[in-house]
């Protein structure tokens, strides 16, 4: 273990993907006053995952941090702007066959109160306009194909994330991080080394011999070599409650002049399939469970659903390992990434937790003089923010109303609830404060109390009783929402017109 008691030491991240880079500049940065020295190792045979296209607001804090504006990297990467994400087809049910999770910003407060009342009012089986989509701006902005950004003097603030092309922003990272200085080596690591202790003492590796370091970064993807194949850490598999194992992706040609600014996320027979908008094309692809289907019959339904018949666009196939390490901060080695662990891409969150991981840790150590004094608290945070994230992504599939298949029937009966969704779902169903009870579990969850409104109303868990007729207190008019919802509109640009005024400059 590293006993520079004045800084990091020698840090060696092996790993050049997604997770590498933006480890490498979250790092230096954060340590760019004392001595360090930081090499990035990565492999030229074995190669990076090169999909992940989507992100959330965190995101824009990763970029403003480094100094990096929007439209340096966006035009690089042929990124454009995310306003939230469509589900269709989750749910069946008349009127809630689709739903929008909107990316809540502090401007949303007057509609989001709206919302809460509406719903309250709905659970209590009053007839009653509670579906989500009404009470967003997001949505309407999604809808329209505007950009999140609005007019300079615009009052109104809408919350955003973008989409980005896998391969360029690991190009464009890795760029910027060498040129702010970290050293970078092309090889693959055949063995690792441990000192009698355990910790690690370096990697060797085809060409470039043994390289030592005081603290190791794994950032090796699925392959988790440091943190799996050398230290042993247990890897507790998310499986019992996140069935998908498997992704199907394949590029299609945006159509028209316009371009959307938001995800979309359908649901298909044995799972899911995303459609992404970049400047230059749409990525798409099916997210399944290899016990219900198999990678023929998913390919050809991924075409099927998107249109694309010709048979020269070949398909990348991709196993996922879903779940994460037992602790990400062992020994002298931090697991960053896949390396660290997954959660299926439904909300796109991979990127978020190595920015959490990465801010919790600069911190933790920090703190403690760059030695292990706050191991357990990290380890324990981050456990807490993966399994929390688990349970919001859970919730979607436990609230499908399809029947079609057994995968969407298995998944609605799947009885291996966290004690957290089980308490959520019987304060909602049992018409209790689901507000106080998010509250109380505060620190526990992920996401906020509107995601978990918006996903709960939004595939329409609902009294199935006979509506009672409207009730004679004051409900919020949905018209008079959506009209000034429409309004606010106004003040943001056509999402097109922004990108390519990013390309111009
Ligand atoms: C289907 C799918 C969809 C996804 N969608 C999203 C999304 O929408 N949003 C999101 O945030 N995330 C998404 N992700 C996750 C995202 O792709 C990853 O989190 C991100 O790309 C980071 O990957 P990584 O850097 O950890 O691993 P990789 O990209 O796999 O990089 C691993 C690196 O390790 C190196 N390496 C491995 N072994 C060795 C060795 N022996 N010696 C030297 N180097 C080695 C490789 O060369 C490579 O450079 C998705 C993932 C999947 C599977």
């Amino acid at each position: 273990m590293n006993t520079h008691a004045q800084g990091p030491g020698k840090i060696l991240i092996v790993g050049g993907g997604t997770a590498g880079w933006m480890s490498a500049m979250l790092l230096s940065d954060a340590w760019k006053e004392h001595g360090y020295e930081i090499a990035l190792l990565e492999s030229s045979d074995i190669g990076i995952i090169g999909v992940g296209e989507g992100s959330t607001p965190k995101m824009r804090r990763f970029f403003d941090q480094l100094g990096i504006p929007e439209a340096q990297w966006m035009a690089a990467c042929n990124a454009t702007y995310k306003c939230g994400i469509r589900f269709p087809d989750w749910a069946t049910r008349k009127g809630y066959k689709s739903y929008y999770h909107p990316f809540f910003s502090i401007s949303d407060n007057s509609t989001v109160r709206a919302f809460a009342e509406n719903v309250a009012i709905r659970r209590d089986n009053f007839d009653v306009h509670a579906h989500p989509d009404a009470f967003f701006v997001s949505n309407y902005l999604a809808k329209r194909k505007l950009a999140p950004i609005a007019e300079s003097n615009a009052e109104y603030q809408s919350e955003y994330a973008y989409h980005f092309d896998a391969g360029l922003i690991g190009q464009f990272l890795k760029e910027q991080a060498i040129a702010r200085g970290i050293k970078h080596i092309v090889d693959t690591v055949t063995q690792v080394k441990q000192h009698e202790n355990g910790d690690i003492s370096g990697v060797e590796t085809e060409h470039t011999g043994f390289i030592e370091a005081d603290f190791f970064i794994d950032c090796t993807g699925f392959a988790s070599v440091l943190t799996s194949k050398t230290l042993d850490i247990p890897f507790l598999s998310y499986k019992d409650v996140l069935f998908n194992d498997r992704a199907v992706a394949l590029p299609t040609h945006l159509d028209g002049d316009t371009l959307p600014s938001q995800t979309i996320s359908s649901a298909l027979k044995h799972g899911w399939a995303w459609k992404i908008p970049l400047n230059n094309r749409f990525g798409n692809g099916y997210v399944y469970s290899s016990d219900h289907t198999d990678p023929d019959a998913a390919e050809r339904e991924l075409r099927k659903h998107i249109g694309l018949e010709d048979e020269a666009v070949e398909a990348r196939h991709l196993k996922m390992r879903v779940g994460r390490a037992a602790s990400s901060w062992n020994r002298n080695s931090l697991a960053v990434g896949l390396s660290q662990g997954f959660i299926e891409p439904l909300e796109a969150t991979a990127l978020m937790i190595v920015q959490d991981t990465l801010e919790n840790f600069i911190t933790q150590y920090s703190a403690g003089d760059f030695t292990p004094k706050y191991r357990d608290e990290f380890n324990t945070k981050i456990n807490l923010i993966f399994d929390s994230i688990k349970d919001y992504i859970f919730m979607h599939y436990k609230l499908n109303t399809r029947n079609d298949t057994p995968y969407w029937v298995e998944n609605r009966e799947n009885s291996k609830v966290s004690d957290s969704v089980a308490q959520i779902l019987h304060v909602w169903d049992n018409g209790e404060d689901l507000l106080a009870e998010l509250k109380r579990q505060g620190p526990r969850l992920a996401y906020s109390p509107t995601s978990w409104f918006c996903i709960l109303a939004g595939m329409g868990r609902f009294p199935r009783k006979p509506k009672k007729a409207k009730p004679r207190i004051q409900v919020n008019d949905p018209e008079e929402i959506r009209r000034y919802c429409e309004s606010i509109t106004q003040e943001f640009p056509d999402h097109r017109d922004t990108i390519t005024a990013m390309h111009v400059k």
